[in-house]
């Protein structure tokens, strides 16, 4: 698959800091850029999902990661999907197709149903089902919580705060019939109330969008994610993997460039 020389060789010392995860939202069947920022085209995510396979990144669950950190010590990224819109279905048959796991952040409250929280421009749709949530996890992915109604929990009273991750669980465990270990902060609003919270609820890891490496504050509820955008592409990607940042503009890789030769020099 092309991928810009330059990419490719920063690419190449990717993976030394420990573990990275992506954050996806939809994937729109139709060629060219979606609109929506948060949807990717499904020609990028396989192109996307080739560029992991071929540089030898491992892609297990959250739960796997958190499971055991010391087993992912190579290149690792975790795929992850937020609200579970109906058209990460095809997403899924690709994970498959090249032997991949992925996580979705489901919320409970919205299950089956066009999402009832307020409409930011995303496409029109319901989000996955029951069944198909069952049929995902059959296949070795994750379904963790996205609270019940997709609130922003650092503006939650407590009471609605333990409800949103409790019943929320509880649905969800309901309709897998397994335990639901992992969340995902809507809106990526955490702060120390709502990781306690979190903790509280049974969940043993949460994720933000805060970038950075996955573990690098070594707390299991306060992980780190990467940003897929409708406009990244394998390039932008591979400089994603490397810098664990969603910032990966030319202009802040010269700036970056620059900094280290003039570091050098002054040695
Ligand atoms: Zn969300």
């Amino acid at each position: 698959m092309w991928i810009d020389p330059l990419s490719r060789l920063i690419h190449r010392h990717a993976g030394q800091h420990g573990p990275v995860m992506l954050m996806y939202h939809s994937v729109s069947p139709r060629n060219g850029t979606p609109d929506w920022p948060w949807a990717v085209s499904i020609q990028r995510f396989r192109s996307q999902l080739d560029f992991l396979a071929e540089a030898g990144w491992a892609t297990p669950t959250m739960a796997e990661l958190v499971a055991a950190p010391e087993k992912w010590a190579g290149r690792t990224a975790v795929i992850t999907f937020d609200d579970g819109y109906v058209d990460n279905l095809v997403a899924w048959e690709e994970l498959q197709k090249r032997g991949m796991r992925a996580t979705w952040f489901m919320v409970s409250g919205s299950i089956a149903r066009e999402p009832a929280w307020p409409d930011d421009g995303r496409p029109a749709g319901r989000l996955l089902n029951a069944a198909e949530l069952r049929a995902i996890q059959a296949t070795g992915m994750e379904i963790g919580s996205h609270t019940a109604n997709h609130v922003r929990l650092t503006e939650a009273d407590d009471n609605v705060l333990r409800g949103e991750l409790s019943n929320s669980k509880e649905v969800l465990e309901d309709v897998l019939g397994s335990e639901i270990s992992s969340f995902a902060y809507p809106y990526g609003a955490w702060d120390a109330r709502s990781v306690n919270a979190v903790r509280a609820a049974g969940y043993r890891a949460a994720c933000t969008t805060r970038t950075g490496w996955a573990l690098r504050d070594g707390d299991a509820c306060q992980l780190r994610r990467l940003t897929m955008f409708n406009t990244d592409t394998v390039g932008s990607l591979a400089r994603k993997l490397y810098f664990g940042s969603n910032d990966v503009s030319w202009h802040t890789l010269a700036n970056h460039t620059l900094k280290r030769l003039r570091n050098r020099a002054r040695l």
